[in-house]
């Protein structure tokens, strides 16, 4: 099984020179993390090159060189990168995740063009993926990606990561192609996120903007289900923990010591980027001046921007007044021998950036908002056992791991004041301490952890997948049912309503049979060797409505009452208790709940929620539950949960045993059921191993197959062709 990892980005950066290619790897954790994947033998990567050419023989070179790689390149044109990675990515996409709305510049070629790149990488992959391969494709810039693939390859199993942010619906819900984005990540078998909130941000979004269902960690698409997890990102440990032993880091960290002077440094380091909280950090910095007198001379900001994206404008805009703030800040306070803060704005080597971790006393991290942020774990690691402290933002993704970390709100300046006041006075022992504890975490949370556990998941998924796969009827299963269907003499076939003849709707007075479904009952019906049942938590009067004219017996309110021989009949003799307290209960919560109401059947009271809001629904349904406990001890009566109703029903009867009792009436050869509620498991799970059993809509334990509820009718009419 090959594995395939498609980023934006290919690690290698090619560029041409006068007679030939220069090919540069480009090592980041993520390359480390994936690199150290052992078990994939046959590990590619697609991505871009990062050159442009126009020349066919030079890509044709270019795709060669790097296939020995198994590195394969997707050429983009620079009006590409300039509308899909420029515009649609990193000025709709980016500011929006991290909570800059009013930054979004929006043009349709943008979106056009993201569309277009999508569609190109989906072209590259076609060609090299085959059925029963692994993909994980990578990050914001790709979110078309999975589902393009999945209706291109059958049997992949497809994993995305996104690694900024993911914002709440209220934001998210500002961008024009939501659904979209969303259909397409939905592609995916695994979608995994830095952080439990940003996996809960995606799960409410896909609610309210697809009206898809979850459970947990599970949203329910289609005849599929797409599992969402959070698998925060983490360091390369050894190569941060140990870099100090390293001859180059050592003498760099010294050296650097020197010029510094005595005092204290503290010290930020981040990408040109409005989201990483520089204005705020600058104007924490220099309050702490203003208000700590004491401290001048003694401590120092040092700060490493590194230049990106400066020919945008907000990030030029942004450049000027981190220079401004700086240049004010140094000129008020500097002096002969100390100046407030070092400012740099380039990238540093490995081993120089090492060294600044090193030797600095604080490290000031305060994004405003950021999926993860590496440079707070670097600086934890890098420390070793020397004291430190870091002070980070609750906005980064890290803040969810490093607890000790003297933790603010970037956006209260007092905060950044007050978190270096304590950082300089806290006891070097506590400092120690917290120090170890997250080195502890950042231990254990490597970046190779963190590739391994997410494919790891996508694995055991794609087994899970695998089996729900091979419930579904297919070509084989169904000419084996007919075939045991056309050998019985007697046949007992028990089917539910809702949800498996007819579609799941809004007003369940709506869902009514048509006529294509009452002639297949009646064909079936006919047949003299078949016992056709149709089992309903609907009530009596419903179904005589729509059947009673059908040659067909029928089973009311989960199997309470049933009708045979055109006679109804009771499966039990107690009657529903008329309870003030009951009614009461359910009465307040359909009240506090809108769109929610009340069925009262013969043997029980049905509360239906399917037309409210989700979140509110679970905080009422969990309430009226919790309530109900109560009286229906008193009474006797027993709580069930079914498909968005909570039904109080008196006990000892269900469909499990009403199935138990159809069965008992003949001599059958052939059982039959076929269900998609919760309460049709009773049934499944009364039935002899040997029974046809058909979960509708989805997989159950108790049923050996699966079907889509579109299928259902055109599966019965298969039954009785003879072809
Ligand atoms: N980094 C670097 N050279 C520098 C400054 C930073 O290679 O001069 C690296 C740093 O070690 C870290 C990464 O850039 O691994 C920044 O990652 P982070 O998650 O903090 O921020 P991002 O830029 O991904 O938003």
């Amino acid at each position: 099984m090959g594995l395939f990892i498609i980023s934006n980005r290919l690690p290698m950066k090619v560029s041409k020179l006068e007679n030939d290619f220069n090919y540069e790897r480009s090592e980041g954790g993520l390359t480390t993390g994936l690199g150290s994947l052992e078990d994939y033998q046959d590990k590619h990567w697609i991505g871009w090159p990062g050159m442009f050419s126009d020349d066919d023989q030079d890509k044709k070179q270019i795709k060669t060189d790097l296939a020995a790689e198994k590195l394969h390149p997707v050429f983009l044109s620079e009006d590409q990168i300039l509308n899909y990675y420029e515009g649609y990515s990193n000025s709709m996409i980016w500011p929006l995740c991290h909570y800059f709305y009013t930054y979004i510049q929006y043009e349709t070629k943008f979106w056009d063009s993201y569309q277009e790149v999508n569609q190109l990488f989906c072209d590259e992959a076609v060609k090299l993926i085959k059925p029963g391969d692994m993909v994980w494709i990578q990050d914001y810039q790709l979110m078309l990606l999975p589902a393009m693939l999945r209706e291109k390859i059958e049997g992949i199993s497809i994993g995305y990561f996104h690694h900024i942010p993911f914002p709440s619906y209220e934001l998210f819900r500002v961008l024009p192609e939501r659904a979209e984005i969303l259909k397409g990540l939905m592609g995916a078998d695994l979608i995994g996120f830095h952080t439990h909130d940003y996996m809960r941000h995606f799960i409410s979004a896909a609610y309210r903007v697809l009206g898809l269902d979850s459970d947990l960690d599970e949203i329910h698409y289609g005849d599929r289900v797409v599992h969402v997890d959070a698998f925060p990102m983490g360091i390369n440990y050894d190569l941060h923990y140990n870099a100090i032993l390293d001859q180059t880091v050592l003498k760099k960290a010294n050296e650097f010591r020197k010029n510094f002077g005595n005092h204290k440094l503290v010290l930020s380091v981040d990408r040109l980027d409005y989201s990483k909280g520089i204005i705020h950090r600058l104007k924490g910095f220099a309050q702490f001046l203003e208000n700590n007198p004491e401290y001048r001379g003694k401590v120092s900001l040092v700060m490493v921007v590194v230049p990106s994206r400066d020919s945008v404008d907000r990030y030029a805009d942004l450049k000027t007044k981190i220079d401004e703030m700086i240049g004010s800040l140094n000129g008020l306070y500097s002096t002969l021998n100390w100046s407030p803060i070092y400012y740099f704005y380039r990238g540093f080597p490995f081993e120089e950036l090492m060294a600044l971790y090193h030797i600095a006393n604080f490290a000031l991290v305060t994004p405003v908002r950021d999926g993860m942020n590496l440079v707070a774990k670097e600086y934890v690691a890098v420390k070793r056992d020397e004291p430190g402290m870091l002070i980070l933002s609750e906005m980064a993704g890290a803040a969810a791991e490093l607890r000790q970390a003297i933790i603010i709100n970037p956006n209260n300046i007092d905060e950044i004041e007050e978190a270096l006041l304590e950082a300089l006075k806290m006891p070097g022992e506590e400092k120690k301490m917290r120090m170890e504890k997250m080195r502890k975490t950042l231990s254990k949370q490597t970046v190779n952890k963190w590739a391994y556990d997410f494919t790891t998941e996508l694995g055991t998924i794609k087994g899970i997948n695998t089996l729900l796969q091979n419930k579904k009827i297919g070509v084989d299963s169904l000419k084996q049912i007919q075939k045991l269907y056309r050998k019985a003499k007697k046949r007992l076939i028990i089917l539910d309503y809702d949800g498996t003849l007819v579609p799941i709707v809004k007003n369940p007075e709506m869902a009514i049979p048509d006529k294509k479904l009452i002639e297949t009952l009646n064909l079936l019906a006919s047949d003299k060797r078949n016992n056709l049942v149709i089992s309903s938590g609907r009530d009596t009067e419903f179904l005589d409505k729509w059947f009673s004219e059908l040659n067909i017996n029928l089973a009311a309110e989960h199997g309470a009452f049933f009708k045979e021989h055109g006679k109804w009949q009771e499966n039990v003799r107690t009657k529903f208790p008329d309870d003030d307290e009951l009614l009461e209960i359910l009465q307040k919560a359909t009240d506090k709940t809108p769109g929610s109401r009340i069925e009262m059947k013969k043997t029980s009271i049905v509360w239906h929620y399917r037309n409210c809001d989700k979140w509110l629904a679970e905080l009422r349904q969990q309430q009226l539950v919790n309530a109900l406990m109560n009286p229906c001890v008193r009474l006797n009566l027993q709580i069930m949960r079914g498909n968005k109703v909570i039904e109080v029903k008196t006990v000892g009867v269900d469909k499990g045993v009403e199935a138990t009792r159809l069965m008992g009436t003949d001599n059958y050869d052939f059982v039959m059921a076929m269900g998609d509620d919760i309460t049709d498991e009773d049934m499944f799970h009364a039935m002899p191993p040997e029974a046809i059993t058909i979960k509708v809509g989805s997989i159950s334990d108790h049923a050996r197959f699966s079907l889509t509820q579109l299928k259902t009718v055109e599966f019965l009419n298969s039954l009785i062709s003879e072809k």
